[in-house]
């Protein structure tokens, strides 16, 4: 072999990876060419300076301590992000159900509001029509006189009964303004006492079973057919104004 050929198998001979046959060989060699020795000896230097304990770099304790700290913070921080996933999430579904349980109140809160208002109008209407002397607009018993009359006053014609026979005579009937729009208010006496039927057209199709109430005194009584509110105020006690009630259907 030549001294090239030599030179390439120089640091493998150092690291002892030649077998046995090129290991005589490059020995041989070496034994005869200083050149090659030198070569030999170079990769010795460098390799022993290497190992030198000068050049290594020990981390102080305190780096080594921030870097624990630093993966084990990692890893609490993955640890919480995965729990805060989860919360969000779950706190998602919470934050759902408290919208559609606020917003359930809230309608319910309206419609309790609506049904408040209303009772009150009602109430409020049938005091005026008491006290201003303005009870009806057209007076009659007669349910055939009464009802014609609402003709092209309103926009839809409202069911009149007579219940004379029943002890609530028909007395007349009126304009009224009930929810926002024109109402016929029927008109029934029961001895001295005066009941206001008011109807308008339901904005709901769907019927409303007969509710009641009082206010200031005055029992009301409402309900709807799914075509028609009806609301009945007045000073009758509760059980005659049922009574009303029952005798219209
Ligand atoms: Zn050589």
């Amino acid at each position: 072999m030549n001294c090239q050929q030599i030179q390439k198998l120089i640091q493998a001979h150092h690291d002892g990876e030649l077998d046995a046959a090129n290991t005589l060989q490059v020995d041989d060699h070496l034994a005869d060419c200083p050149e090659c020795f030198a070569a030999l000896r170079q990769i010795s230097v460098l390799s022993g300076a290497l190992k030198n304990e000068g050049l290594r770099y020990s981390a102080p304790a305190s780096l080594r301590q921030a870097v624990r700290s630093a993966v084990a913070q990692t890893a609490r921080t993955e640890r919480e992000a995965v729990r805060t996933r989860s919360w969000i999430h779950h706190s998602g579904w919470i934050a759902a159900a408290i919208a559609v349980t606020a917003s359930f109140l809230l309608v319910e809160n309206r419609r309790s509001h609506e049904h408040d208002h209303l009772l009150a109008e009602l109430t409020a209407s049938h005091v005026r029509s008491l006290m201003a002397a303005h009870l009806t607009d057209v007076a009659s018993t007669d349910q055939h006189t009464v009802k014609p009359w609402f003709d092209g006053k309103i926009d839809f014609a409202p069911p009149v009964r007579d219940l004379a026979s029943a002890g609530f005579p028909l007395l007349g009937g009126r304009l009224d303004f009930i929810d926002g729009r024109p109402a016929a208010a029927l008109v029934y006496g029961r001895q001295k006492h005066f009941l206001n039927l008011f109807i308008w057209p339901a904005k709901n199709a769907t019927p409303a079973k007969l509710q009641t109430a009082r206010r200031n005194g005055y029992n009301i009584a409402q309900w709807s057919d799914g075509q028609m509110n009806f609301g009945v105020v007045s000073d009758l006690n509760e059980t005659e104004l049922r009574l009303f009630v029952d005798d219209w259907f």
